[in-house]
């Protein structure tokens, strides 16, 4: 009987909706309800496990699942708490970016680092940010939350948080201002270091497909007409169109159709660039699936 591949995700929370989406994306036809805790499918014979995030580390760990979806930001805060035995980061998903950072109020007295001395700064992150106080030799008093963070200068009992910032509403809501960051996130694929050869070669399919749905996600396939004499122009605009396809237009010897793969933020970038060097029709479609 084949070994089934246990793979443990966040029931619910920021990673949960993007965990399902990359993986609907790879053939696994996921639609947890709110009452699925394990969810077995037959695309690489696996199990979900749907858990808390913060037990996902510990999950691995302990050979209860084999792999699964965190934030970076708690893998290496379960690796500076000292507990990290067997778990290993085995691939960024691009997905969930976020940043831990230390956050004071508006009016805060607090301007650098040095006044941190003394503080009582909030975190469900402690081992992480006492970690930056030792590197940073302050003195400080930290006191663990694991919600709400952003309310505890609010009510009075903590000076400053330390907290992942996204958009940073949350701590515009809550009238705080960003003033250092720890670390820069996202979510991440992590796995046991010792797993066996036939659930390392499904973990290997699997993490082929994730990257072959993040690079399309992250590229646009161009398509645009152009002056014959323009297409060298086109090298120093558009990374990635060293060799593009080229194409006869029926009716317009001069021109020619050519079809590029790039970044969308390049793409963005360079718009004018392209249009004043000629380039007309141009079309920006979508790629589902990019494979080397
Ligand atoms: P934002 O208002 O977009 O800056 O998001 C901040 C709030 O969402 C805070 O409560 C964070 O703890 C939480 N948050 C933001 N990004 C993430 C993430 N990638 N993973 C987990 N929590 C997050």
């Amino acid at each position: 009987m084949t070994t089934r591949l246990r793979i443990a995700l966040q029931k619910s929370g920021k990673l949960s909706d993007g965990s399902i989406e990359l993986l609907n994306k790879c053939n696994f036809n996921l639609n947890p309800a709110k009452n699925h805790y394990l969810i077995k499918s037959n695309e690489l014979a696996t199990d979900f496990l749907m858990i808390r995030d913060d037990d996902i580390p510990g999950f691995i760990d302990s050979g209860a699942s084999d792999v699964g979806i965190v934030g970076e930001n708690l893998f290496i805060e379960y690796q500076l708490a000292g507990l990290n035995k067997n778990v290993e980061i085995i691939a960024p998903l691009k997905f969930a970016k976020c940043r831990l950072s230390i956050a004071i109020n508006q009016n805060s007295n607090i301007k650098n680092l040095s006044d941190l001395n003394g503080v009582t700064i909030a975190t469900s992150y402690p081992a992480t940010l006492a970690n930056f106080f030792k590197l940073n030799n302050i003195q400080a008093n930290i006191l663990v939350m694991h919600g709400s963070v952003e309310l505890a200068p609010k009510i009075g009992i903590a000076d400053a948080i330390c907290d992942l910032v996204s958009t940073g509403t949350t701590l515009k809501e809550n009238n705080l201002i960003e003033m250092e960051v720890l670390l820069e996130s996202q979510a991440v694929l992590i796995g046991h270091k010792n797993l066996k050869p036939e659930l390392k070669s499904r973990v290997d399919e699997l993490v082929f497909r994730f990257q072959s749905v993040i690079k399309a996600k992250n590229s646009k396939y161009i398509m645009l007409h152009i002056d014959k004499q323009n297409v060298p122009l086109l090298r120093d605009i558009l990374p990635g169109a060293e060799a593009p396809t080229v194409l006869e237009l029926h009716g317009h010897p001069d021109k020619v159709a050519l079809h590029v793969v790039c970044e969308e933020h390049v793409f963005w970038d360079t718009i004018s660039k392209l249009k004043n060097i000629g380039a007309t029709s141009i079309l920006v479609v979508s790629i589902d699936k990019m494979m080397e």
